[in-house]
């Protein structure tokens, strides 16, 4: 029997009836901020013919427009620094991240203290549900320049008392010595970089990563904890229990998270965050109950600079399940990857992070490094899917792995590959977020 613990035990702990009561009264006062004070707003609402008195109940959001990332992009060209959709005083705003967009250009989100302090709250309910608790002292491998997984992810933890020790990335040296002299006993990073470090650590400094003496690994930013078979290996290289995260720059740095019972990532962000799931091609309100796949949409509950309505992700997830053995009311799910990784072939949507996970599977005769190769711009991909995957020089017949991957694809993901097989070390390693497509097509 498990410890049930929690930071906040009234709300983790709470009814749906008691979330919706909450979020209902929230977000009736954050729509009174919107159309006072957001010009972006009060502009979209009335070219959708919207008016305050039109919510009443939680279920009348659905009569209200989603937001894009887009349209926020848009808005920050079209009305420097920060966009129209701001709706603080640029005095009140006390720092700036960034969303790393895949378009090049950075999409800053501003933050007032108001924000920041519930950021921190957020955040820390997410790292404790994750097992973070005041004697860790935790290294942060992982960005600190206007990554938002830097600054507030150092306000939540310290907010919990536990230790951050500042890394940042692209200092294997320096995360090592760390770890040694401080005794740390946790880590926050992405999978790529937990991953790309171990072999680091085996590779420069002789020495076994599980002989370090980490017990937790908190990942985030790209999908990879949760896919079982790669959290599977990175839990015997580190022998460290690996959790989850997933938020965005958007809305908050992490909303959900996995408990130790590592059976999906809990929504920790009951009176901040309201969360919808949708159909993504028709945009129709999902329920939220095991199984159902679609992308989520959040709304703001409780934001001073850049309050967002139905926030269209482009995650997309899967609900696992709506009870947990820790005791937490909140439902829980499973992040598949974002729509801008999705590739369709033959008709059939296909992750890369899922083709990852099938490789993985067959560890340790792979490595589980991968690359998906396109020779055209997708989504749609003409079969068969070429997949470069490592072996790790441990199986006789180089010939019978091929297959028997590609068989395994097949009958998991309904997807033809064709996989080439490479000795491990081949492919390109990764110290923040990893590149599982390689778009052959682009000259560089
Ligand atoms: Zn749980």
């Amino acid at each position: 029997m498990r410890t049930k613990e929690y930071l906040n035990p009234g709300i983790e702990t709470a009814s749906d009836k008691q979330v919706q009561h909450l979020q209902e009264a929230r977000l009736a006062k954050q729509l009174d901020y919107l159309f006072d004070r957001s010009v972006f707003y009060q502009e979209k609402f009335q070219r959708a013919a919207i008016q305050r008195k039109h919510f009443r109940r939680l279920r009348d959001l659905q009569r209200f427009p989603f937001t894009t990332k887009d349209e926020l992009r848009e808005s920050q060209a079209a009305c420097p620094p920060l966009g129209k959709h701001v709706a603080a005083r640029i005095d009140d705003i006390i720092r700036v991240h960034s969303s790393t967009g895949t378009s090049g250009k950075p999409s800053f989100v501003g933050i007032t203290r108001r924000d920041a302090a519930m950021w921190t709250r957020l955040t820390a309910r997410s790292f404790y549900t994750q097992g973070l608790r005041k004697p860790d002292i935790v290294i942060h491998a992982a960005g600190l320049a206007l990554f938002v997984g830097g600054l507030a992810v150092k306000d939540a933890i310290e907010s919990v008392g536990a230790m951050f020790v500042p890394i940042g990335t692209g200092a294997s040296e320096k995360s090592l010595m760390a770890i040694q002299l401080l005794k740390a006993t946790a880590m926050h990073c992405t999978p790529s970089y937990a991953s790309y470090f171990a072999e680091w650590i085996r590779r420069e400094a002789k020495l076994e990563p599980r002989d370090l003496g980490l017990k937790k690994l908190f990942c985030g930013a790209e999908p990879g904890a949760g896919i079982p078979a790669v959290r599977a290996k990175l839990q015997q290289d580190w022998g460290a229990r690996v959790t989850e995260g997933l938020g965005n720059a958007d809305m908050a740095p992490i909303i959900f998270s996995e408990c130790p019972d590592q059976s999906g990532m809990h929504f920790n962000g009951q009176e901040y965050v309201l969360v919808e799931l949708i159909e993504p091609e028709s945009g129709e309100s999902l329920p939220i109950e095991a199984g159902v796949p679609g992308e989520l949409v959040y709304t703001s509950l409780e934001r001073e600079c850049v309050p967002l309505l139905r926030f269209r992700t482009r995650d997309r997830v899967k609900v696992l399940g709506t009870s947990c053995t820790c005791g937490r009311t909140s439902f829980k799910l499973h992040c598949i990857g974002r729509t801008d990784d999705m590739l369709i072939v033959l008709g059939v949507n296909v992750f890369p992070s899922a083709i990852k996970d099938v490789v993985s599977s067959f560890h340790p005769q792979t490595t589980g490094e991968i690359q998906i190769i396109l020779d055209a711009p997708g989504p749609k991909v003409a079969p068969p899917l070429k997949v470069v995957a490592e072996h790790a020089g441990r199986a006789a017949d180089l010939a019978a792995l091929k297959s028997e991957i590609e068989r395994k694809i097949k009958a998991t993901l309904t997807v033809p590959t064709s996989v080439e097989l490479v000795p491990a070390g081949t492919l390109p390693r990764y110290e923040m977020k990893g590149q599982l497509v390689k778009k052959a097509f682009e000259t560089t």
